[in-house]
């Protein structure tokens, strides 16, 4: 996300009642946050915020927390809630490597993986969002039917996910190679890296991967 750094963005954070600036204190406890028994859905790597805060409006029956790991990016996506508070919604600034110590086991419902940085470099594998470490940890903070839900536009780090899941044991529906040719296009709501990839042609390639053996 080429966002250049905002000078004091970590300050302004803890003006939007929607930001959560002890996010590690919830581990367990993030319904008593929401005041509610609702389900909890997460959104790694939020970037500026247009999928989660369209889903929270939609869905006030759900929970949704934004773990986004730039303050600069964090702050876009608060911007865009101009300071009103969200019941349902809740941003934190927060390196996902380290998930499990944000959430309790099985605190979860569903985790979004939106247009993930590809790391095309094989060096770099480590560092993508569907490396077997990665979903060793969303697997343990996931619910027992817990899901993940992906979404692309790099073919190859598709092709990589699917492989990670199918080892990791996930089972996988709903898989299309071109989302907005698909039944599934109708409830899909774009996030703004897929409406500038799929503005320029690009293919959108989504996977649901359920923990559910
Ligand atoms: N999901 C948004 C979209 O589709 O428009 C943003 C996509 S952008 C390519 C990827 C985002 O993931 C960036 O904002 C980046 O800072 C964030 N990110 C990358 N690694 C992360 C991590 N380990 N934990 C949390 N966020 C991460």
């Amino acid at each position: 996300m080429r966002l250049r750094n905002i000078p004091g963005a970590e300050a302004a954070l803890r003006e939007y009642p929607t930001f959560v600036d002890n996010p590690l204190s919830y581990k367990g406890s993030w319904k008593e946050r929401f005041g509610n028994d609702n389900p909890i859905h997460v959104e790694i790597g939020c970037g500026k915020g247009r999928f989660i805060n369209t889903l929270a409006q939609r869905h006030p029956e759900i929970n949704f927390i934004a773990v986004e790991l730039k303050a600069e990016v964090v702050l876009r996506a608060l911007q865009r809630t101009e300071y009103k508070p969200i019941p349902n919604l809740a941003f934190v600034q927060f390196d996902a490597s380290k998930l499990t110590e944000l959430f309790a086991d099985h605190e979860i419902a569903r985790i979004y993986l939106n247009f993930s940085d590809p790391w095309p470099k094989t060096r770099h594998a480590k560092r993508r969002l569907t490396h077997p470490s990665f979903l060793k940890s969303y697997r343990q903070v996931l619910a027992e039917d817990g899901e993940i839900h992906m979404k692309t536009d790099n073919e190859k780090l598709f092709e990589f996910s699917l492989n990670q899941f199918a080892a990791e044991r996930f089972q996988m529906r709903n898989i299309t190679f071109d989302l907005h040719q698909s039944k599934l296009a109708e409830e899909n709501v774009m996030t703004e890296y897929e409406e500038r990839f799929s503005s320029r042609g690009q293919r959108i390639y989504r996977v649901e991967a359920s923990c559910i053996i």
